[in-house]
C-alpha cells in the first residue's frame, strides 16, 4: 500500500461552476486532444465507430434532469445541469493508499494525484477505491491513467505564461472552470470558492477532493422568468439540493 505525503506545499486543483456550464464538451475535447500526446499519451480509443466502443476520457461531462416537486412555473420549472468531472486530486486519495505498487501517488510540493505507468500492473484497485469515477483504464496499454491536472502545461516554459493552465480550463467558452491553489485563501479560486459557496463533492467520504464545485444559481421567477424553478429541487434534509442530489446519482 502507499502512503500520502503528510502534507503538500500547495493544494493545485480545478472549480467548476455549474451554474455557466453549457455542457457544450469543449473541455473533455480538449483535453482528450491535449493528452493524445501528452504526459499519459497515448490515449486509447478501442472501436471508436462500433457498438461497445470504449476509450480513455480524462474529463467526462454528465447532464441531469432536475425537476422540482412542488412549482408554480407552467413548464414545471425543471432545468437541465451539465456535471463535468474528472479527478479531484483527493488530499485523503483511497486510490493512493489502494495501490500495491507505489504507482498511484500524490505529490508532496503541489498536491497532484499521478500514475506511474511504469510501477502499474493493472490490478484496477485505485479505480474501485475512487468514488469519484475519475480513474480510467487504457487496456490497450494495461495501465490505469487519469487526469494529470496537465503537469506538462501548467509547468511549461515553452507556454506563454497565460497558457500555463490545464487545456480545459483555457478551452472552456463560458469560463466555467477555474484553476489554482485551494491551499492558499488569498487565491482566486480559494475567493471565488467563498464568494460562491463552493463545495466538496460527497464530503461525507473524508477524502478531502481539492475540487471545487460551484452551485447553479436561483433562477428568476414572475414576470423575469426565464422558465426555470426559482428555487431548486429540495431533497429531504437537504441544504445544498442539487449537488445533494449529484451526490446521491454518483453513489448509485
Ligand atoms: Fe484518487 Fe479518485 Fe480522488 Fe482522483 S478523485 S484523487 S482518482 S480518489
Ligand atoms: Fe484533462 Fe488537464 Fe482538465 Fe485534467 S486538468 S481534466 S487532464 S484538461
Ligand atoms: Fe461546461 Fe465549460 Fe466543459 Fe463546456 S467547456 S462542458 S461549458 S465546463
Amino acid at each position: 500500500m502507499t502512503a500520502l505525503p503528510a502534507t503538500t506545499g500547495k493544494k493545485l486543483g480545478l472549480v467548476i461552476d455549474l451554474d455557466v456550464c453549457v455542457g457544450c464538451h469543449a473541455c473533455a475535447v480538449n483535453c482528450k486532444e491535449w493528452n493524445s500526446g501528452g504526459h499519459m499519451a497515448p490515449l486509447t480509443d478501442l472501436a471508436p465507430y462500433a457498438a461497445g466502443t470504449s476509450g480513455v476520457w480524462f474529463n467526462r461531462v454528465h447532464a441531469f434532469e432536475v425537476v422540482p416537486d412542488n412549482t408554480a412555473a407552467p413548464d414545471g420549472g425543471g432545468r437541465t445541469v451539465y456535471f463535468p468531472k474528472s479527478c479531484l486530486h483527493c488530499e485523503d486519495a483511497a486510490c493512493v493508499t489502494v495501490c500495491p505498487t507505489g504507482a498511484s501517488f500524490k505529490r508532496a510540493e503541489d498536491g497532484i494525484v499521478l500514475v506511474n505507468e511504469s510501477k502499474c500492473i493493472g490490478c484496477k484497485l485505485c479505480s474501485w477505491a475512487c468514488p469519484y469515477g475519475a480513474r480510467e483504464f487504457d487496456a490497450d496499454a494495461g495501465v490505469m491513467k487519469k487526469c494529470t491536472l496537465c503537469i506538462d502545461r501548467i509547468y511549461n516554459d515553452n507556454l506563454d505564461e497565460s497558457e500555463r493552465v490545464p487545456a480545459c480550463v483555457s478551452t472552456c467558452p463560458t469560463h466555467a472552470r477555474h484553476f489554482g491553489d485551494l491551499g492558499d485563501p488569498d487565491s482566486a479560486v480559494s475567493k471565488l470558492v467563498a464568494e460562491r459557496g463552493g463545495y466538496d463533492l460527497m464530503p461525507e467520504l473524508g477524502y478531502k477532493p481539492t475540487n471545487k464545485y460551484l452551485p447553479p444559481r436561483p433562477r428568476k421567477c414572475g414576470a423575469d422568468a426565464t422558465g426555470a424553478a426559482a428555487e431548486l429541487p429540495a431533497m429531504p434534509g437537504a441544504d445544498r439540493p442539487l449537488l445533494r442530489w449529484v451526490d446521491r446519482v454518483l453513489s448509485r
